[in-house]
């Protein structure tokens, strides 16, 4: 997960066969609807129904452009071509059924790999919170989740020591990355990023940038300035991004396994 920098809603998300409207003027609606209903499954069904009536297509045109082409949590590469089943997910960050209200509100909405067992497929209904008490993650507008996020040069992903997080936070985003232990019980992981072929993806992502420095400098030491600014060069790359983009960065700079703390 990395920071995302939104832009404007997309002005139009109607499908081909119905006048064109905008996402603002689409959430206009449906809070007005909202507020005549009565709290509970009622407004969950009518915010799905608000949300079912957008072209989805041209929503993941606009995200998968804001996003460089890479999931919203696992940062592997998107396509939306080829078979349905490798469609990524228009996935609401805080779910539709406890924020109807925030059913085609932009800032919620991400596009997330079909995988099935991570991402989005992890995630399911669940609340991306450690407890029903604790606040959601925020969205990856608001907070650097790159500079929250370490790896090691194995690729494994891990909540940094130095990132300036509250507890509920920092359990939540563990528990986001891994299956974790509470009284003796197995928690499931909320993303389930350190799933091994996510973890082996990542290490193949960071063999090949190795591979290109030596390619580029053989038989010597590359300077911190040269990865800087190859890391710099990455993120300028736009659509699409590098697949993994933020490991590359990591061991690039030289931040892999840095404030790792104890397992
Ligand atoms: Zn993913």
């Amino acid at each position: 997960m990395r920071r995302i920098a939104k832009r404007w809603p997309p002005s139009n998300v109607s499908p081909d066969d119905q006048p064109p409207r905008s996402l603002r003027q689409a959430e206009k609606e449906h809070q007005a609807a909202l507020s005549t209903i009565p709290q509970g499954k009622e407004q969950t069904r009518n915010a799905r129904a608000s949300f079912d009536a957008l072209d989805k297509k041209k929503l993941r045109e606009a995200l998968l452009l804001e996003q460089g082409g890479l999931c919203v949590y696992c940062q592997q590469p998107l396509t939306d071509q080829g078979r349905r089943d490798s469609v990524p997910h228009v996935e609401h960050w805080r779910s539709l059924r406890d924020n109807p209200d925030q059913a085609l509100h932009w800032n919620n909405l991400y596009l997330s790999c079909p995988t099935p067992t991570t991402c989005d497929g992890a995630k399911g209904k669940r609340r991306l919170a450690w407890s029903e008490t604790d606040p959601e993650l925020p969205w990856p507008t608001e907070v650097p989740y790159h500079d929250w996020i370490g790896f090691t040069s194995g690729g494994e992903a891990y909540v940094r020591t130095d990132a300036r997080l509250d507890t509920a936070t920092r359990r939540t985003l563990t528990l986001a990355l891994n299956d974790c232990l509470e009284s003796g019980q197995t928690r499931l992981s909320l993303l389930n990023l350190n799933a091994r072929a996510l973890v082996e993806a990542r290490k193949a992502a960071i063999d090949s940038e190795r591979k290109r420095l030596e390619r580029d400098f053989p038989k010597s030491t590359v300077p911190m300035e040269e990865r800087r600014a190859r890391a710099k060069a990455l993120l300028k790359k736009s659509s699409p991004l590098p697949s993994f983009i933020s490991v590359r960065i990591a061991w690039l700079t030289r931040q892999t396994g840095k404030n790792k703390g104890p397992a």
